[in-house]
């Protein structure tokens, strides 16, 4: 069996040129134009690259953006306050926080200061544990876990009793994606570093998420014949022979897996043009919900 690659790029590209129709749509009828805040503390080098990214992709669809960067040794009063600024600021309907934090910077914190009607990124408390009840709709899914979801929908719409296993309990991506596709069906188990026999675990799934961040964790004979396999992982393995000094890996052996999956994403191209897509989408739902 050769798997098939779920193009993530060409599904986030649909994504984002809906959003970028409705931004015009609500622009032209008098509405106003979405705004998303991204807050940077500290020079971290992939979380530049990210937040550019996002600023670029606002830009790309008609949404306004304005990004805030602060000196790495930023105390907590100072972030919470431009927090406090953003949160009432009429013209923002999104508010970002570029994880990681400064270890002085309890995260926690901060994300629960967020107005959680402009958490478009979903981490706020509220908005977690409207995603962990049943009977509540959260206001926002977040948006790896909300992409990992529309990716899976492309391969199989309906994951109805399926066995999923999330290989990841973080409560940016593995925690989240568990709970939206328990809420979607599936039977779910979540691994760990605790978990004993992984690959055994993982054998049983139909469905099998890997948001670890170790490369190539999972091996091809750790996979059912038929999965479908959702690689979150990016990885900075150093290659002296590389263009770049690094290539970026996955969480799986996507070679082998390749041979045994129904289907699975690419490292690069996968997951991670997504969540900038489900990111804009949860930017203009901020603004048609919240904002005249
Ligand atoms: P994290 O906070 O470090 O969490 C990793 C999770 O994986 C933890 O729950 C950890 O278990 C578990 N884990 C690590 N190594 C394991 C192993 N060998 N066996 C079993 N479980 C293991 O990371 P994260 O923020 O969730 O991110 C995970 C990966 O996704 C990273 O590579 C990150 O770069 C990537 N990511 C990608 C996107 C995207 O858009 N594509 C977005 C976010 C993150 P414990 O809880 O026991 O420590």
């Amino acid at each position: 069996m050769t798997a098939v690659i779920i193009d993530g790029k060409k599904i986030a590209e649909g994504i984002r040129n809906e959003v970028g129709i409705a931004v015009k749509e609500r622009i032209a009828a008098g509405l106003s134009v979405p705004g998303l805040a991204t807050v940077l503390v500290g020079n971290d080098p992939a979380s530049q690259i990210y937040v550019r990214n996002k600023m670029k992709a606002c830009d790309r669809l008609g949404i306004y953006s304005v990004s805030y960067t602060l000196p790495e040794d930023t105390d907590f009063e100072t972030l919470k306050e431009l927090i406090n600024q953003l949160n009432v600021a009429p013209e923002i309907h999104g508010i970002l926080v570029q994880l990681p934090l400064p270890p002085q910077i309890d995260e926690y914190s901060v994300l629960s200061m967020i107005n959680p009607q402009k958490d478009v990124d979903g981490f706020h408390p509220i908005n977690a544990g409207m995603l962990a009840r049943k009977e509540s709709e959260p206001w926002f899914i977040p948006c790896t876990s909300a992409g990992i979801l529309r990716l899976i929908h492309s391969v199989q719409p309906d994951i109805t009793g399926m066995e999923a296993v999330v290989i990841g309990r973080s409560s940016i991506v593995g925690m989240p994606t568990a709970q939206l596709l328990c809420r979607n069906n599936a039977t779910v188990t979540i691994c760990h570093t605790k978990t004993v026999n992984l690959a055994a675990v993982c054998r049983r799934a139909d469905l099998l998420v890997v948001a670890a961040g170790h490369s190539k964790l999972v091996k091809g004979d750790w996979v059912k014949p038929g999965a479908i396999v959702i690689d979150v992982g990016i990885n900075r393995v150093n290659t002296p022979d590389s263009p770049k000094g690094y290539i970026l890996t996955g969480d799986t052996e996507f070679d082998e897996i390749v041979n045994i999956a129904k289907a699975i994403t690419p490292v690069p191209g996968g997951v991670g043009p997504m969540t900038i897509a489900m990111l804009m989408q949860n930017t203009l739902l901020a603004a048609s919900r919240y904002s005249a």
